[in-house]
């Protein structure tokens, strides 16, 4: 039996029957069921030695990360991912570790949150792994929150805490699916995505998009814990990236009672307003009473 067949086969074996699947993995594609409210639909590619190395990072990790990145861009218009549809390349002579490895993780982000896996494909690379992941999903019944809709006063507010990513959270960060579904129920968000980034880069797409500026608060900014270094905790905060949070844009009033009630404290995860939208286009970073401009780099030279 070849590769492809072992793959398929395993692949169908660690695949169960699920009702919203009619045709999964084995034959030519897989057949869906949907709801009418529309698809929505991502892709993401890890490279080895672009975005990962084995060196720090298992097999499961980078199955479980790839996976997890896409959730997080389903999270970001709060959605329900549903299906995932996975595109692995492997160099000639991997051990089968690696891809059982990669599956594994894959599979245990995909049913932390009800996603079936209904098709895959493997190939050989010529240089490294390749791991790329499609997820579809549906958008609530409110409908989706884009990057576009800010307005002028609004609040804008983070979940958890920025920086640091790579000490570990890169690898083990909770896609925030079900934060941002109660998010959208329990207020107007305006606009929305997760920060994949940094917030100091990020912060300029949802703007950007919306056709506003912002003035953002550094004292406000929940930041993660981190050993000293060279860059300020500030700095890790804005320009690390990979915080996978959601940064959202809510009217005044809203932001005021989700920061009072904390709708998110039962599952752990904090909510913060770091500041405000502007007329005014481009990024300010206030700091005590003094501001400055931030470069879309997320980097700034006084603080
Ligand atoms: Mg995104």
């Amino acid at each position: 039996m070849s590769g492809e067949f072992r793959q398929i086969a395993w692949i169908r074996g660690q695949t169960p029957a699920d009702p919203r699947v009619p045709i999964g993995p084995g034959d030519d594609a897989a057949l869906v069921e949907l709801q009418s409210r529309g698809l929505l639909a991502t892709v993401d590619m890890l490279l080895e030695g672009v975005h990962f190395s084995f060196d720090e990072a298992t097999p499961v990790d980078v199955g479980r990360k790839a996976m997890n990145v896409n959730l997080s861009d389903i999270a970001a218009m709060a959605g329900t991912p549903l299906f995932a549809l996975l595109a692995v390349g492997l160099p000639p002579g991997s051990p089968t570790s690696v891809p059982e490895g990669l599956f594994e993780g894959l599979k245990e982000a995909a049913d932390r949150f009800n996603v079936a896996i209904i098709g895959g494909d493997t190939n050989s690379s010529r240089s490294g792994v390749v791991v790329s992941v499609t997820v579809l999903g549906e958008p609530h019944p409110k409908g989706v929150v884009k990057r576009s809709g800010a307005k002028v006063g609004d609040a804008l507010m983070v979940t958890g805490k920025l920086g640091y990513s790579r000490l570990g959270k890169h690898l083990s960060f909770t896609p925030r699916i079900a934060e941002a579904r109660r998010l959208h129920e329990c207020c107007r968000l305006t606009a929305m995505m997760d920060l994949s980034d940094g917030l100091g880069g990020d912060v300029f797409h949802l703007t950007g998009e919306s056709g506003v500026g912002a003035v953002i608060h550094a004292d406000a900014i929940p930041i993660a814990d981190g050993p000293h270094d060279d860059r300020s905790p500030l700095q890790h905060a804005l320009s690390d990236g990979e915080d996978f949070e959601l940064l959202f844009a809510t009217p005044p009033e809203d932001a005021e009672r989700l920061l009072i009630d904390q709708p998110l404290a039962d599952i752990g995860v904090s909510l913060s307003r770091i500041g405000a939208v502007t007329r005014e286009l481009g990024v300010r970073l206030r700091h005590g009473d003094a501001e400055t401009p931030l470069e879309p780099s997320g980097f700034v030279h006084h603080w």
